[in-house]
């Protein structure tokens, strides 16, 4: 479902990706770890096309990702991304948010679109939000709406960046437990995360990154269990 094949990005001078290949099964979920820094972010920003990179080959969800529009708006259509910050548009109820996307670059007609928008918010476990603005939710259920106005383009691939982060660590759980929900459901996924515990249980695959390498990989268990390099163990034994 996704390949990626010799990555290298750089921003000016800086090398920030150093030849990443990575290839994720549809169904998969991998948990993207490392220090700030490390590459991370750029490696999502590119899986999705937010960011160009110099060379290398990726291909997610049979879309060949470069900068051609007409071939990004395709790609975005399979691809969700969700981040720390969720952005929904404050003078939207939730309802609205979530069938914007599919109303405006798909064409859904309004009574799927209402539909669908249903369906995800139940998926996410706030059915009884669908007409409430986002400033009267926590901000772990503006998350989960964040996520379900993802879901509502029916993502083949779903990206999340660090989504528990800025949430105080109470709602770090619900947000947690709708992802472990999807991955369950058979979502392709990568995700960044300093959860630990959850990339452990949750992810198939951890993937260490380290200056701008994948330094180490492997099955999540197995690699938070006996990490082979000393960046991986002092990265774990932190405490991350
Ligand atoms: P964190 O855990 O802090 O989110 P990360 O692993 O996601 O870190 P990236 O955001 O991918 O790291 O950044 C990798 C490197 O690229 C860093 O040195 C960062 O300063 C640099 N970088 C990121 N975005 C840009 C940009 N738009 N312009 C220039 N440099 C950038
Ligand atoms: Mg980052």
């Amino acid at each position: 479902a996704v390949l990626i094949e010799d990555v290298h990005k750089s921003y000016g001078k800086l090398e920030v990706l150093k030849g990443v290949s990575l290839s994720v099964e549809t169904g998969q979920v991998v948990a993207l770890i490392g220090r700030s820094g490390s590459g991370k972010s750029t490696m999502l920003r590119c899986i999705n096309g937010l960011e160009a990179f110099q060379s290398g080959r990726i291909e997610v969800a049979g879309h060949v990702v470069d900068q051609d529009p007409k071939r990004l708006r395709a790609l975005r259509k399979d691809v969700g991304i969700v981040f720390q910050s969720y952005n929904l548009f404050p003078h939207l109820t939730v309802g609205q948010n979530i069938m914007l996307s599919p109303r405006i670059t798909k064409n859904v007609p309004q009574a799927e679109a209402l539909a669908l928008a249903k369906d995800v918010l139940a998926q996410v476990g706030l059915s009884d939000k669908f007409d409430s603005y986002p400033d009267n939710l926590s901000g772990g259920q503006q998350q989960r709406v964040a996520i379900a106005r993802s879901l509502a383009m029916q993502p083949k691939v779903m990206l999340f960046d660090e989504v528990t982060s800025a949430l105080d660590p109470e709602l770090t759980g619900e947000v947690l437990l709708v992802m472990e929900k999807l991955a369950k459901g058979g979502m392709t996924m990568i995700l960044v995360t300093h959860e630990m515990n959850f990339a452990r249980n949750v992810a198939n695959t951890t993937v260490f990154m380290h200056q701008g390498k994948i330094w180490e990989q492997g099955p999540s268990r197995e690699l938070f269990a006996a990490p082979q390099t000393p960046e991986l163990q002092g990265f774990v034994k932190a405490g991350a």
